[in-house]
């Protein structure tokens, strides 16, 4: 099982922010920002590769109430999955970060030059 159904199952401890019968929300062990939320279906799903629309739709407001909750809707904030391992995906269970609480900083992220693509 992997450590995120953990977590679901409470075999894993976590910090819940948020839940409901179809998601569940908890801080980041390694927050990356003040505001480091971690967003899951409890349904076991690899990555964004394999999510259906229908369950994005629900989580799309999940995440807004995450926002709410932590207080960052107006101040801004950010989302991101990362997907297989060049996006960086480390647990194979699908998950958003949500990140927040200060100033995000926004630079290069691979060592690669994008323009070299163009
Ligand atoms: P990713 O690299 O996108 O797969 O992100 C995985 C995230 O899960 C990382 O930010 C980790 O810090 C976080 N993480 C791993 N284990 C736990 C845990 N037990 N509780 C909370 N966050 C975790």
């Amino acid at each position: 099982m992997c450590i995120f159904c953990k977590i679901i199952n409470n075999e894993i401890p976590s910090n819940i922010v948020l839940e409901n019968d179809d998601f569940l929300a908890f801080h980041d062990i390694n927050p990356k920002a003040p505001i480091h939320i971690l967003a899951i279906p409890k349904k076991h799903v690899e990555s964004f590769n394999d999510v259906s629309p229908q369950t994005m739709e629900k989580m799309t407001s999940f995440i807004q109430d995450i926002a709410k909750e932590m207080n960052i809707q107006d101040s801004g904030y950010r989302v991101i999955t990362n997907i297989g391992e060049n996006g960086g995906q480390e647990v194979m269970h699908l998950h958003f970060h949500i990140l927040g609480g200060a100033k995000l900083a926004w630079t290069h992220l691979s060592d690669s030059n994008p323009k070299d693509f163009l």
